[in-house]
């Protein structure tokens, strides 16, 4: 039997649920795997609440490092016995998973890195690289605004782009959230009501050339008035809700553009999906990356697991061990 968490209708973290199901072999475009650690997203929560819809019922979780177990179809990239990642197969919060080869990425076996310290590095690593190198080019010299800072993704962007010579101004939901960042390098952090204060501190007045927000709807506002001309905004997430459709009149005054991202589009194909791990990873092993380890939940306590991450009070990782 495979225990996964499923969910019957949307709502708070009361609609996980604990479920034994029976396991079908891999199709031939998939590889059987025995989850090792199973990654928790912020976009499972949005899936959770029905915030982006799923057909119910539903698995859920999308990340995952676990062993190859059976090939559908003869692979020569892959074998049983692999250690492997994959980022965005829905159903991950389970023992068993049938994932599609294609987006299945090999952990090499010499990696120093533990599971729960590759975790990190996965969706949210990756997404915190194609948002520092890709989503938009920084110069060295740029200000940066990123809101969310304290959280996974914002803490490596924080480092990343530090790293590339940029001025980033960092902001979270209290001084102490806040400073999660400033430990890592942000040259100037604080609370969301702090925005206009800091940005204009950090700039002098001329506003910041990139803003980086995860949050949505309750900053968008602050943020979009926070740009230099010819700013652009990248919203990549939409914690506190999504930021509805508005007039693009309102970029005109200074020439503004907006990113909507997403990894998918980052990730298309094994070797850049290689390419942004093996970077993060080297980061890591280099001590230029700091961040703690997954914070690991037995499967039987995936409601507290998803409850931390909507608190607000966590910085890092969580994960799920489904055989705990
Ligand atoms: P985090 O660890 O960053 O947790 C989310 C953070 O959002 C919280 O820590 C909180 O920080 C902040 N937040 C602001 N408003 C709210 C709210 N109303 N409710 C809850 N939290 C809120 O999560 P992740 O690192 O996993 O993900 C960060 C963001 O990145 C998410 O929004 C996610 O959807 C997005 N994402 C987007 C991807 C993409 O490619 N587009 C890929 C991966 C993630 P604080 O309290 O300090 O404000």
């Amino acid at each position: 039997m495979n225990k996964i968490i499923k969910i019957q209708a949307t709502g708070n973290s009361d609609v996980l649920q604990l479920s034994d199901e029976s396991f079908s072999s891999p199709g031939k475009d998939q590889a059987s795997v025995r989850v090792i650690l199973a990654g928790v997203n912020f976009i499972d929560v949005y899936h959770r609440r029905g915030q982006y819809e799923l057909p119910l019922p539903s698995r859920l979780g999308l990340e995952g490092i676990g062993e190859i177990i059976e090939i559908g179809a003869e692979n020569i990239d892959l074998k049983i016995g692999d250690t492997v990642f994959w980022t965005s197969t829905l159903g991950s919060y389970s023992q068993y998973i049938n994932v599609p080869i294609d987006q299945l990425t090999r952990i090499d076996s010499k990696t120093k890195l533990n599971p729960d310290q590759i975790l990190p590095l996965l969706l949210q690593g990756m997404t915190a690289h194609y948002l520092a190198n890709s989503a938009y080019l920084v110069n060295k010299g740029d200000t940066a605004l990123v809101t969310a800072a304290a959280g996974g993704v914002g803490q490596l962007l924080v480092q990343l782009l530090k790293a590339k010579g940029v001025k980033v101004v960092a902001l979270a939901s209290s001084i102490e959230r806040a400073n999660y960042a400033k430990n890592v390098g942000a040259d100037f952090a604080g609370t969301y009501q702090d925005i206009a204060d800091l940005v204009n501190e950090a700039t002098s007045g001329t506003g910041v050339n990139v803003v980086y927000d995860s949050v949505g709807i309750d900053v968008f506002d602050y943020c979009l008035n926070s740009l230099a001309w010819k700013g652009m905004y990248v919203l990549y997430g939409a914690a506190s809700g999504a930021v509805p459709p508005f007039d693009l009149m309102r970029l005109n005054a200074k020439s503004l553009s907006i990113r909507r991202p997403s990894l998918g589009a980052y990730t298309q194909n094994h070797a850049e999906r290689f390419s942004r791990f093996n970077e993060m990873v080297e980061l890591t092993l280099a001590g230029k990356l700091k961040f703690p380890a997954a914070k690991v939940f037995p499967f039987s306590q995936a409601k507290q697991a998803h409850d931390l991450i909507e608190s607000r009070t966590y910085s890092g990782k969580i994960a799920l061990d489904p055989w705990l």
